[in-house]
C-alpha cells in the first residue's frame, strides 16, 4: 500500500506558501508507516518545532490500474475520507532552500492520519464536497472540492502515467488555505459536510 499526495492543488493555499500555481499536478509519496488510523493520538515528533496540519480529501483506490484515462478514472476509487497531511514546515523550508527532496518533512511516521471513509457512490456531487478541520472546537480550515485545480479524475489519470495504482492505495488530494502549526494537547476533528470522520489528539 502506498500513499500519494498532491501538493498545491488549491490556488489560495499555493499563494499562502508563496508557491507558483502548478500547470501539472505536483505529487509526492508517504510510506505505509505514515498512516495513523483508528483515531489514535499523533505524537509530536522530536525533530521538528513547526509541524503544520493540512486537511485534505482522501481517495481510496479500489482497483489496480496504470495509464488510466481521465474518463474512466472514476471507476478506480470507491471511497472518500478525510486526512491530515502533517508537514514539518521548518524541515521542508530547509529542503526547499537547498533544492533537496521533501521526504523527511512529509513522510515521517504518523504523518498521515486518516479517519472513516464514506462510499463515493453516496456522494451526490464529487465536484462539490465541503470539508473542514476544527482544532479545539475552533474552525481552522474549510474547503470545497470545486476549488481544486486538478480534479480527482485528472489526478488519477496523471499519477497513473508514472506509477501503477493498486487496490488499497490512498491519494491525498491537496489542502485548501488556512494551514498552520499543530500544538501538543490539540484536539483535531475533521468533517466531510457535517459528518465527523476523524477525531484525534496531539500528544
Ligand atoms: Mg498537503
Amino acid at each position: 500500500m502506498k500513499i500519494i499526495c498532491i501538493g498545491r492543488n488549491y490556488v489560495e493555499h499555493a499563494k499562502e506558501l508563496s508557491n507558483p500555481v502548478p500547470k501539472k499536478p505536483v505529487f509526492f509519496m508517504k510510506p505505509d508507516t505514515a498512516l495513523l488510523q483508528k483515531n489514535n493520538p499523533f505524537f509530536y515528533p522530536s525533530f521538528s518545532e513547526d509541524v503544520h496540519y493540512e486537511v485534505e480529501l482522501v481517495l481510496r483506490i479500489c482497483k489496480n490500474g496504470r495509464h488510466i484515462e481521465e474518463k474512466f478514472a472514476g471507476n478506480y476509487f470507491d471511497e472518500i475520507g478525510i486526512g491530515i497531511d502533517f508537514t514539518a514546515r521548518d524541515i521542508q523550508a530547509d529542503c526547499k532552500k537547498k533544492g533537496l527532496p521533501w521526504e523527511i518533512a512529509k513522510a515521517f511516521d504518523q504523518s498521515a492520519p486518516i479517519g472513516k471513509f464514506i462510499k463515493s457512490s453516496q456522494v451526490s456531487d464529487l465536484s462539490n464536497i465541503n470539508f473542514s478541520l476544527k482544532i479545539n472546537d475552533e474552525l481552522r480550515q474549510q474547503g470545497n472540492s470545486r476549488d481544486m485545480i486538478f480534479s480527482f479524475n485528472q489526478i488519477i489519470a496523471y499519477v497513473s502515467k508514472f506509477i501503477t495504482l493498486r487496490e488499497g492505495d490512498y491519494i491525498f488530494t491537496g489542502t485548501p488555505e488556512g494551514v498552520g502549526p499543530a500544538k501538543i494537547d490539540d484536539h483535531f476533528e475533521a468533517f466531510i459536510e457535517d459528518e465527523k470522520l476523524l477525531d484525534f489528539n496531539v500528544k
